[in-house]
């Protein structure tokens, strides 16, 4: 277990420090702004998307979403930041991945995981959120998607889970925000836990002001409960990681709880 935190700490000061000075091909930081926007490959046909915003007082903030190719279906998670970035991460997915409209499915209502809602809808792109991320986003002036999905409350034990393509999203109940969900692909195994799951180099939940910190931590475990097979897991804001992640946010959500 510890040699294991050792790895992922130095694993993910790697990938951080590769992230924060990018100089692959589509991560050159453009002149006197953000880095670019940039794809990385994490396993067969799913990508990793990334982009970056400055954010005072933090500074300069990486969002990640999910791309994936399941034959002639292409699922993407999350919108990158902006509309513009957005257009590039749709040219770069036209280009690179997958020629045609796909679906977009966002992991909750906030800027970085939905701010270019417009682009993708104006691409005729599917675009299927959660029933409370549309709710959410159209009170926080984001643009929601054109479907949703309805919410079925969790907790008299009806359904919160559906499937686009091969990729099961589930939603565990709030955390970072009242209605965030997270996505897994049981062919690679990779969950992609969005702002709910903290990167190992963060040792706080980050924003939390639409979060329900009480609740956090056993909505991370119900995620874990759902997806005893999955392997790596991908948070919004840094390094991927194994299951470490799950008990790393577990753990910080009961110290922020006292
Ligand atoms: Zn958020």
């Amino acid at each position: 277990m510890i040699r294991n935190l050792t790895l992922w700490i130095f694993g993910g000061l790697l990938l951080a420090a590769c992230t924060l000075a990018p100089t692959s091909q589509h991560g050159l930081a453009q002149e006197g702004g953000n880095p670019d926007l940039a794809l990385e490959k994490i396993a067969e046909d799913v990508w990793i998307h990334k982009s970056y915003e400055t954010i005072e007082p933090w500074g300069l903030i990486l969002s990640q979403g999910l791309i994936v190719k399941d034959d002639n279906e292409l699922i993407v998670i999350d919108t990158a930041w902006s509309n513009a970035d957005t257009e590039r991460l749709l040219d770069l997915i036209d280009e690179q991945i997958f020629n045609g409209p796909g679906t977009l499915v966002p992991t909750h209502a906030h800027a970085d995981k939905m701010g270019g809602m417009d682009t993708v809808n104006k691409r005729n792109w599917v675009t299927l959120a959660f029933e409370l991320t549309n709710e959410a986003a159209t009170k926080r002036g984001l643009t929601p998607a054109r479907d949703s999905v309805p919410y079925f409350d969790y907790q008299r034990g009806g359904p919160a889970s559906w499937e686009v393509g091969r990729i099961q999203f589930f939603y565990p109940g709030p955390g970072h925000t009242r209605d965030n969900i997270v996505a897994y692909d049981p062919k690679t195994k990779v969950l992609f836990g969005g702002c709910l799951i903290r990167p190992d180099e963060s040792n706080s939940l980050g924003s939390t002001a639409d979060a329900d910190i009480a609740a956090w931590a056993d909505t991370v475990r119900r995620v874990a409960a759902e997806f005893p097979d999955a392997e790596i897991i991908i948070p919004s804001h840094g390094a991927p990681g194994g299951r470490d992640l799950l008990d790393h946010t577990i753990a910080l959500a009961e110290a922020a709880n006292g």
